[in-house]
């Protein structure tokens, strides 16, 4: 998995927030969720955001933390990751040229279909901070917040992908978390989120609007090359983002941690269902073959 070495990064669609957060790691929203997306879940079952007393005064405090700093400082990153070389050599600029990637080809896909693409930025952080979906923490993944439009990633998630969640963690299993994430921000676009609040279940709403991330990250590893940001992908590229897909389904993540599969209770989907939708996102590299909204999954 390779980035092109003269591409072109935009390091300004990331905010490294590193650092800036306040440490510990005792706070979790909504239960220390296991998986991707866990408050956004939250958001779309409750349609509201998770606030418990003690997130709530904490976000407050950080809040203050934060504010009392003025904006994130990314100068390190506008420094240090400007060309596919710096993405090939450098962990934080490789998620950095992810974003880019996909970006890119949600901005293409919109407009062939006439619309506009709203870009939106990646935060990165460490520990925990505050969001417009309460606080991000290390122990919740990755997740988009439709509250104010930002995807949030500790990068020592790609660390409990191996760890944790038993994924070989290739370089193309980075790309399919960030381009999972966007998904949800492309869906939050097209007004997918402010559809009917979900339920659980193996054929809710949760997992249907999960697996359409999961088939919208296939679609854009259909086009990465087309990007211009990445060189063409392997099988043991596409290998590593089923793997990671297959990792972090909710069967195999249930299996994992309670000795029992329990569908009434999945939010993301089984893992083979996760294989599923992103190979026909990959397949067809079509958005719109990817309607799980309706129909069988
Ligand atoms: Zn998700």
């Amino acid at each position: 998995m390779s980035f092109n070495p003269n591409a072109r990064l935009d390091p300004s669609q990331v905010e490294d927030q590193r650092g800036r957060g306040i440490g510990g790691r005792g706070v979790a929203v909504g239960g220390g969720g296991l998986g991707l997306i866990i408050v956004l879940l939250y958001a779309v079952l409750t349609g509201s955001v998770p606030s418990t007393s003690e997130a709530g005064a904490l976000d407050q405090l950080i809040n203050q933390t934060v504010g009392q700093g003025g904006p994130a400082p990314s100068s390190a990153l506008a420094a240090e990751c400007q060309t596919g070389t710096d993405a090939n050599q450098k962990d934080d600029c490789r998620i950095v040229g992810y974003v880019n990637s996909v970006q890119a080809f949600w901005s293409d896909a919109f407009a062939r279909s006439g619309q506009t693409y709203t870009p939106a930025k990646t935060r990165f952080f460490t520990g925990s901070l505050g969001t417009g979906c309460g606080t991000a923490t290390t122990e919740v993944g990755p997740f988009y917040c439709p509250n104010d439009g930002y995807v949030y990633i500790d990068l020592g998630f790609f660390d409990e992908l191996r760890t944790r969640f038993g994924a070989q963690g290739g370089s193309l299993a980075q790309g399919y978390v960030i381009a999972h994430e966007y998904g949800h921000h492309v869906q939050d676009v097209l007004g997918v989120l402010r559809g009917s609040a979900g339920a659980q279940g193996a054929s809710g709403r949760s997992v249907r609007i999960e697996l359409q991330a999961d088939c919208y990250a296939g679609a854009w590893a259909a086009h990465a090359v087309d990007t211009k940001y990445l060189q063409p992908l392997t099988d043991a590229n596409i290998a590593d983002a089923l793997d990671a897909a297959s990792a972090v389904g909710d069967d195999r993540i249930q299996a994992e941690t309670t000795g029992q599969v329990n569908p009434e209770t999945w939010t993301h989907g089984s893992s083979e269902q996760r294989r599923h939708w992103f190979s026909t996102g990959y397949s067809s590299g079509n958005p719109a073959e990817c309607d799980t909204l309706s129909g069988a999954i």
